[in-house]
């Protein structure tokens, strides 16, 4: 297929989420308690993707600013978080000095996997907004969207579960609402007016720097059923 902005004949490996975090989950990985193969099965299978056929080099070069931005934000969460004061340690603040350049990530990353026929499976649902998403990445159009970001540390036993998770529609966020994990960061985009109350003016990371990060703290996967998806995908590719 040529490229899907342009035209072009010839396409080049593009990575449906930045080699950037695959590296820091295996990083990650290795301060974590125990090594396990269920952890790198899961990698390979949920992280390792990329499609060679969406996008010409020029347009994939287009997208590389965003994810390096989004690589550069995720390293200052780790690394120079500061607490919302009297949040109890349920928020942080991240310096975030071109906050619409976590929204094109975010974007990109919604795109990427909802045109991408190797995630053709999940039914993202972008509708008339594929096109709308389209020109917000790579004409720079402004677009009506919101994103809300959130850190959560997973685990499974006593076992940290660090994991990347494509995109996902996600209604609670919005009528055109998607989610995705990048390794602790958890990105929740939505498009048009019709976004939950989550989406409050402060919380807006699109808008905001310092960026407000809500800090939801350590969860065991069996605690939320929407994990048990992931856990059956863990289990499946380890025997
Ligand atoms: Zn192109």
């Amino acid at each position: 297929m040529p490229c899907l902005v342009c035209g072009e004949p010839n396409t080049v490996k593009s990575h449906l989420i930045p080699r950037g975090f695959v590296r820091r989950m295996l990083e990650d990985e290795k301060s974590a308690v125990s090594g396990n193969r269920l952890n790198d099965d899961l990698m390979m299978t949920q992280a390792g993707e990329f499609d060679d056929n969406i996008l010409c080099n020029a347009h994939e070069s287009f997208t590389q600013a965003a994810d390096d931005y989004a690589l550069r934000f995720y390293d200052r969460c780790t690394k120079s978080r500061r607490w919302v004061p009297n949040s109890d340690e349920n928020a942080f603040f991240v310096k975030n000095p071109q906050p619409q350049k976590l929204l094109k990530f975010a974007c990109t990353t919604v795109w990427r996997h909802a045109i991408s026929s190797r995630y053709r499976t999940f039914d993202l649902d972008l509708g008339p907004y594929e096109a709308t998403l389209r020109s917000a990445i790579f004409n720079n159009k402004h677009i009506d969207a919101s994103l809300v970001l959130m850190w959560k540390e997973r685990k499974f036993e006593e076992m940290k579960i660090p994991l990347i998770r494509s995109p996902y529609k996600n209604p609670q966020i919005g009528r055109r609402g998607w989610s995705f994990e990048t390794v602790h960061l958890h990105w929740h985009v939505a498009i048009g007016s019709r976004i939950s109350p989550l989406h409050t003016p402060s919380l807006r990371a699109e808008a905001n720097d310092p960026a407000i990060v809500v800090n939801l703290g350590e969860e065991n996967l069996l605690d939320d059923p929407s994990n048990f998806e992931i856990l059956r995908n863990m289990l499946d590719n380890s025997s």
